[in-house]
């Protein structure tokens, strides 16, 4: 997926903030930040949208997770809370066609979001 910006940055061809990383996952802070902490965890391997994940793929979701848990407590936003949301298609604005995870954090989130 050479085309993918976020394959780029997995793979450091296009430069990113990256506050996370491990074999499976990276996580970068959003160049167009919409809470004073929002960062976007994404699997190295490209996944389109969250309608591809498949009972060969799932894995990695859980590993998103994980490092939401980790990032929040290393930002020290754990207990205050935080919000993670994983877009689909176009009724929910997704922009960029390779899973990601938002974390947002560091104030009071609306719900329900727009
Ligand atoms: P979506 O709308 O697909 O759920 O979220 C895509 C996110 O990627 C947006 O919040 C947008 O600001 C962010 N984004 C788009 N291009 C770039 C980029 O080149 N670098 C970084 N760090 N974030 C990006
Ligand atoms: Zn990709």
């Amino acid at each position: 997926m050479s085309e993918c910006l976020f394959c780029g940055i997995a793979c450091k061809d296009i430069p990113a903030d990256v506050i996370y990383e491990t074999d499976d996952v990276i996580a970068f802070n959003d160049i167009d930040p919409k809470a004073p902490i929002h960062c976007l965890i994404i699997p190295k391997k490209h996944i389109s949208t969250m309608n591809d994940i498949k009972r060969n793929n799932s894995a990695v979701v859980g590993l998103l997770y994980e490092a939401a848990a980790i990032i929040s407590k290393e930002l020290s936003v754990a207990d205050d809370g935080y919000r993670v949301v994983m877009n689909c298609n176009k009724d929910a604005g997704q922009t960029v066609f390779h899973i990601h995870l938002h974390l947002l954090a560091g104030r009071e989130l609306v719900w329900p979001p727009g």
